[in-house]
C-alpha cells in the first residue's frame, strides 16, 4: 500500500482529447470514495505535443513516466503525423522501453445494447511487444525486408521470455475470473515459433492446476469464439493473432467504443483503449469514452494488485460498475450506441454514479 499514487495522463490524438479527461473524472471520483490520494500529472504527446513543442514525443517523457505509478494514453493517430523524424509513433516507443508485454482486451456484452452473443465475457491477453509487427521486432530491428524488387520477407519473433510472461498474466487473470486459460495459436505451422509459444504456456498451466487450460489453432478459434464465445474466459494468444482476435471479440460485443485495454509489464502499466483516435469523429463531442473509461478502471486494478491495496481495487470496480449502470440502467448513451449523448453527459453520469454509490 502506499500512501500517495502519481498517475500519468496523456490525452493522445482527436478523441483522445474528450474520452480521456472523462476518464481522469472517474478514476478521481472513485479515488476520493476510497480515500487514496494521487497525484495527476498531464504530459504533452502526439500532435498537440508537435503542434506546441516540435515534438510528438517531448524530451523526458520516458524518464518521467519512469517515476510514475502508471498513466493513462490516449489515442494516437500517428498514420496521420506528418514525415519528421521528430514525429514518430510513441506507442512502440513506450511498449519496448516499458516492457509491456501484456495487452490485456477484455470483450464483455453488456445488458439492453445490441451484442451478437449476449454472454460474451471474455478476455483476450495479447503478447504486446514481440511477433509479426515490424515496430516491434526488437531482434531483427525491423521485421521486414525485401530482399528483391518483388518479394519481402517478414520475420515474427517469438521468445520464451515473453512468451512466459504473456501467460503468467493470462494465468494470474483467470483465478481472478473463472479460472480457465484457452492458449491460441497454430502450432501446426509455425512449429518453432508458435511450439515455443505453446510450450511456456504448458510449463506455467502446470504451475496453476487449479485453472483449466486448453489450447485451439486460431483459424478454428475464430470460427469457435464467433460462435459461442461462452465457452472461454481469458484467451492467451501472440501479438498478431490476438490483435485481430481482439477486434472481433469487441465486434460481437458491440463494437470498437467498448473494448477497453490495458498494457502491462511487472513494472508499469498503462490504460489503453483498442480504438484509434477516430478522426472522423473527433472534435463533436460524440464519442464513446466507456473503453477509455474502462480502461482507467483496468488501471486501478493493476496496482490494486501490484501494491496489495484492496483500495484501488474498490476504486476501480466503483469506475467499471457505475460505466456499466450508465448504460445498462440510464441508457446515457452516445450515437455509436444508438443514444444521443455526448462524451461529456456520460462522462458526467459516470462520475454521478461513482458519488452517489453506496
Ligand atoms: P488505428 O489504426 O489507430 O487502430 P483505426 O483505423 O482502427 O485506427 P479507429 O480510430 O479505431 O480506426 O476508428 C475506427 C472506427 O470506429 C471509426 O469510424 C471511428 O469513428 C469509430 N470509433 C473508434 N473509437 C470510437 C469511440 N470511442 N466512439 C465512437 N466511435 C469510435
Ligand atoms: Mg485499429
Amino acid at each position: 500500500m502506499k500512501d500517495n499514487y502519481r498517475i500519468g495522463v496523456l490525452e493522445g490524438d482527436d478523441i483522445g482529447l474528450e474520452v480521456v479527461p472523462e476518464t481522469v473524472r472517474a478514476m478521481k471520483a472513485a479515488l476520493q470514495r476510497v480515500g487514496v490520494t494521487a497525484e495527476w500529472l498531464d504530459m504533452p504527446i502526439g500532435r498537440p505535443a508537435y503542434d506546441q513543442l516540435g515534438t510528438t514525443m517531448p524530451d523526458g517523457t520516458l524518464e518521467q513516466l519512469a517515476g510514475l505509478d502508471g498513466w493513462v494514453l490516449g489515442p494516437i493517430g500517428h498514420r496521420e503525423y506528418p514525415d519528421d523524424p521528430r514525429a514518430v509513433n510513441p506507442h512502440p516507443i513506450l511498449r519496448k522501453h516499458f516492457e509491456l508485454h501484456s495487452n490485456i482486451r477484455p470483450s464483455r456484452a453488456l445488458k439492453g445494447l445490441p451484442a451478437i452473443h449476449r454472454d460474451t465475457d471474455l478476455v483476450i491477453v495479447r503478447e504486446n511487444t514481440e511477433g509479426f509487427q515490424p515496430d516491434r521486432n526488437v531482434v531483427a530491428g525491423c521485421g521486414e525486408f525485401r530482399p528483391t524488387h518483388d518479394t519481402t520477407i517478414s520475420v515474427r519473433v517469438i521468445t520464451r521470455k515473453n512468451s512466459r510472461a504473456v501467460a503468467l498474466s493470462a494465468f494470474e487473470l483467470a483465478r481472478r475470473r473463472r479460472s480457465k486459460v484457452t492458449a491460441v495459436h497454430k502450432n501446426t505451422v509455425f512449429k518453432l515459433g508458435c511450439g515455443m509459444f505453446a510450450e511456456e504456456c504448458r510449463k506455467v498451466a502446470a504451475d496453476y492446476p487449479d485453472v483449466e487450460y486448453n489450447e485451439v489453432i486460431v483459424d478454428t478459434f475464430a470460427m469457435k469464439v464467433t460462435m459461442k464465445p461462452s465457452d472461454y474466459d481469458v484467451v492467451v494468444t501472440t501479438n498478431m493473432f490476438g490483435d485481430i482476435l481482439s477486434d472481433l471479440t469487441a465486434g460481437l460485443v458491440g463494437g470498437l467504443g467498448l473494448a477497453p485495454g490495458l498494457s502491462a509489464g511487472d513494472d508499469h502499466a498503462m490504460a489503453q483503449a483498442t480504438h484509434g483516435s477516430a478522426p472522423d469523429i473527433a472534435g463533436r463531442g460524440v464519442a464513446n469514452p466507456y473503453a477509455m473509461i474502462v480502461s482507467g478502471a483496468m488501471l486501478l486494478d493493476w496496482l490494486g494488485q501490484k501494491h496489495g491495496d484492496d483500495r484501488l481495487h474498490r476504486a476501480a470496480e466503483l469506475v467499471q460498475e457505475s460505466m456499466v449502470s450508465v448504460l445498462e440502467q440510464d441508457g446515457v448513451m452516445t450515437p455509436d450506441l444508438g443514444g444521443s449523448a455526448s462524451t461529456g453527459e456520460v462522462g458526467q453520469a459516470v462520475a454521478r454514479r461513482i458519488e452517489a454509490a453506496v
